[in-house]
């Protein structure tokens, strides 16, 4: 399931959304359509700023689960 992370222009909420085909999803908290599109955190964390300052790269990317990512399956880690 492709669940991305959102953050609306109108009030910075940040929320995330399942996105289903050419879905654009709204702000939950103000119903605005205005959102940036983040990174979700399992690319965002590996990439930037893992959990002992480096990038992983290693066998962790073939893994079953996303080491860095509390939900275990987002759209970077290619595990949903
Ligand atoms: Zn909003």
């Amino acid at each position: 399931m492709p669940i991305y992370e959102y953050q609306c222009n109108a009030c910075q909420k940040e929320f995330e959304a399942l996105v289903l085909g050419s879905d654009t999803p709204a702000c939950p908290a103000c119903s605005s359509r205005d959102l940036s599109r983040l990174m979700s955190r399992c690319g965002f964390v590996s990439k930037s700023a893992g959990p002992g300052g480096e990038t992983q790269v290693t066998s962790s990317s073939a893994s079953s689960t996303c080491s860095s990512c509390s939900a275990g399956s987002c759209a970077s880690c290619g595990m949903g």
